[in-house]
């Protein structure tokens, strides 16, 4: 399922790249060392490109007049031009991608949580939190790809539900120049558990752009149906999502199952329910029946392994896990 998609990630430089911080180090991810075989990234880092050097002065984000300016504190210098410039030319001329791995707070690559200071003085309050230059300006370009910040990804529910929006973009990127329907509606057969986990309205949406009654040109079609998907993927989903698609999936075996191993599922997701368990618990319970009982169709739900396993982590920053 994964073997022939590899999703193409833009990632700030000094995440697991480079030794390009202000301060000459770099920053270890063991989450994104894992990624590096399944993911094409294109590393960059704004402020070395604009010339700034390692180490370096480092700079903030002042507002001035209701505008945010990029400035070197030490020095004064106002780099917010020179930065508008690098980030126009390299975000236009990027190759077609799937996503943005951002280093978390930074006044040119952060997308939340990124200081702003008030002008004047060189040691002064933060007035408020917005974005970096370059995370924003991605964010507003690219509305429709995965984007995260790498300490976000510490938390076990933000990290899948990135992960499998990543994959899943990039999979359907790969069939975006198809000329036969027959594509798209595989693609969409395959990712019918993970839809209904995340979204049953958007997937009755998509399921009726496939069926295509209105005989629409199919680039028009899996147009449509990319903005679909992307709406279908913007929130996580909830635990009635997700245990909702696991009991289907246990319809097909139960017939089949003895009573002890029935009560064993249903105690499972019991236990997921009331977060004693990860969801991989009932996934894996579940995938050993598909394989023991050979069921092809649910072999093919990308449900069940929306990315490679070895990105599979259960660790948590203990924030706000939900599931
Ligand atoms: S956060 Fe961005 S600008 Fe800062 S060192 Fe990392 S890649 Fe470079």
């Amino acid at each position: 399922m994964h073997d022939d998609v590899k999703p193409v990630v833009v990632i700030s430089k000094c995440l697991e790249h480079d030794a390009c911080r202000w301060n000459g180090l770099m920053i270890n991810s063991i989450t994104i060392r894992r990624m590096k075989p399944h993911v094409d990234f294109i590393p960059v880092c704004p402020e070395v490109e604009i010339g700034l050097g390692v180490p370096r002065k480092p700079i903030r984000i002042v507002k001035q007049q209701n505008e945010n300016r990029l400035i070197q504190s030490e020095t004064g210098k106002d780099i917010s031009r020179i930065m508008h410039e690098f980030i126009d030319v390299f975000l236009a001329r990027l190759p077609a991608i799937d996503g943005f791995l951002l280093k978390e707070r930074s006044p040119s690559c952060g997308y939340r949580d990124v200081k702003i200071y008030p002008p004047g003085q060189k040691v002064s309050p933060i007035t408020t939190k917005g974005s970096g230059f370059f995370g924003l300006t991605a964010a507003e370009r690219f509305p429709n790809k995965a984007l995260e910040t790498e300490g976000r990804l510490n938390n076990f529910r933000l990290r899948e539900h990135f992960l499998t929006r990543l994959f899943t973009l990039a999979r359907f990127r790969k069939i975006t120049h198809t000329k036969a329907i027959r594509d798209l509606i595989e693609f969409h057969a395959a990712h019918k558990y993970l839809l209904m986990a995340y979204n049953q309205t958007q997937l009755k949406r998509l399921g009726s752009l496939v069926a295509n009654h209105d005989k629409k040109p199919l680039q028009l079609v899996i147009s449509e149906y990319g903005k679909e998907l992307i709406k279908a993927l913007s929130t996580a989903p909830s635990f009635k999502g997700h245990i909702n698609v696991l009991l289907h999936a246990f319809g097909y075996f139960s017939p089949r199952l003895t009573a002890q191993e029935k009560a064993f599922f249903l105690e499972t997701l019991e236990s997921y329910r009331s977060n004693r368990q990860p969801l991989s618990t009932c996934t894996t319970l579940l995938y050993s029946w598909i394989v023991r009982f050979s069921n092809k169709y649910l072999r093919t739900q990308t449900y069940f392994s929306p990315y490679p396993h070895d990105l599979t982590e259960i660790t948590d920053s203990g924030k706000g896990r939900n599931h």
